[in-house]
């Protein structure tokens, strides 16, 4: 294999325990095609755990998700979706028996349009905008949802709304403020619903269960990213890994790869890896001093990412074979190249460096424990 992505399943389960420690009820995010890991490679290493709830984007994630859960005779486990829904695609929640976000009047009129044509009753979860200003409710709209929650008598299963940056401690307070007065008009007016939620796995971890309520939505942590600026104990589940294809020794004042920027100062080694940014390598992480490993060694990145190739410094790796291993992200030896650091190479955020992976990539389940 050229390239591969192994996941430590014993990493995943420790990582839901130190968020249980935290909040015990969670609801998985797995959007995004389990931010790049693969609906089909996560899930079945979480149905392990406990599993009551879990949360994707899109309806064809939760139609995924659903196969795999009613063939693991777990079907009690609930599925919604956090984005837009089509109504073209609403048949498909209804008899997949999947439940969906509602965010506006306009979207829930028209979710009210089918439901009274087709005599049904969608399951929903009301998202309500508390400062992010993308999706959500506003405050101004809850007097005419709450009616039309009376008249359409419509089945609600839990009020949510979402933080937009818990490294303003400030804005974060205001936003949880809000939430607690917007829920207050619903219970006011009697509207039953069966659970409320705030946390995703920044506000967990940096203001642990100070707003606990009764679920967390937890994406990153499960996956070992760092949820804020500051590391804590999470371990990466994620290796990415490629191999020696071809080694040359390239004199002094020669170039490397495309461009201008990428004379060699000295007399230098190389090694040729087989993937690029087809594959979701970041073009942005040349020219930072960016590196691979192989053999425990650190191999710096040469000049230009080309699109399925990336040029490593070898010289300093004498025993370097055709055919090594090599680490792009993970451990090897004493070093890591944790995927915030990958991250902080690119210049861009953990989520935008895993779920840009080549969803190809062959992954390969690990269990270093036993
Ligand atoms: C992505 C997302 C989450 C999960 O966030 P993490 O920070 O990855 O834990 C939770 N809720 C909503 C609405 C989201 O969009």
């Amino acid at each position: 294999m050229l390239i591969e992505i192994r996941i430590d399943k014993d990493k995943i389960i420790n990582n839901i325990k130190k968020i249980r420690e935290i909040n015990k009820n969670i609801i998985f995010v797995l959007k995004d095609d389990a931010y790049g890991l693969g609906i089909d490679n996560i899930l079945p290493i979480i149905l392990s755990d406990d599993v009551e709830k879990i949360a994707v984007a899109f309806i064809n994630e939760a139609v995924k998700v659903k196969k795999i859960i009613n063939e693991s005779n777990k079907s009690k486990i609930s599925v919604m979706t956090l984005n837009y829904v089509e109504k073209e695609n609403l048949n498909i929640a209804l008899k997949e028996d999947i439940e969906i976000t509602i965010y506006s009047l306009i979207q829930l009129n028209e979710y009210i349009e089918y439901m009274n044509q087709n005599m049904c009753n969608l399951r929903l979860h009301i998202k309500l905008n508390t400062g992010m200003n993308r999706l959500g409710f506003d405050e101004i709209d809850v007097s005419e949802l709450i009616r039309l929650i009376k008249t359409e008598n419509l089945q609600i299963k839990s009020i949510f709304s979402h933080i937009s940056n818990v490294d303003d401690i400030k804005m974060t307070r205001k936003q949880i403020n809000k939430f607690n007065e917007m829920i207050k008009i619903f219970d006011d007016n009697e509207i039953k619903y069966e659970y409320k939620h705030i946390q995703a796995s920044p506000l967990l971890f940096k203001e642990k269960d100070k707003y606990n309520y009764d679920f967390a939505r937890v994406g990153m942590a499960l996956y070992g990213l760092q949820p804020l600026r500051t590391t804590i104990e999470l371990e990466n589940p994620i290796q990415l890994i490629s191999k020696v294809i071809h080694i040359r020794n390239v004199k002094k004042g020669e170039k490397v790869s495309y461009g201008i920027n990428n004379k060699l100062n000295l007399d230098t080694k190389i090694a040729i890896i087989p993937i690029g940014y087809a594959h979701g390598i970041q073009k942005q992480i040349e020219n930072k001093k960016s590196y691979v490993l192989i053999r425990g060694k650190k191999a710096y990145v040469l000049g230009e990412i080309c699109m399925d190739m990336i040029i490593v410094d070898v010289t300093n790796i004498e025993e370097i074979s055709i055919h090594d291993e090599v680490v792009i992200i993970g451990e090897q030896g004493k070093y890591n190249i944790s995927v915030t650091k990958m991250a902080n190479w690119a210049d861009t955020i953990q989520d935008d460096i895993l779920s840009k992976l080549d969803k190809n990539i062959k992954k390969i389940i690990i269990n270093n424990n036993k």
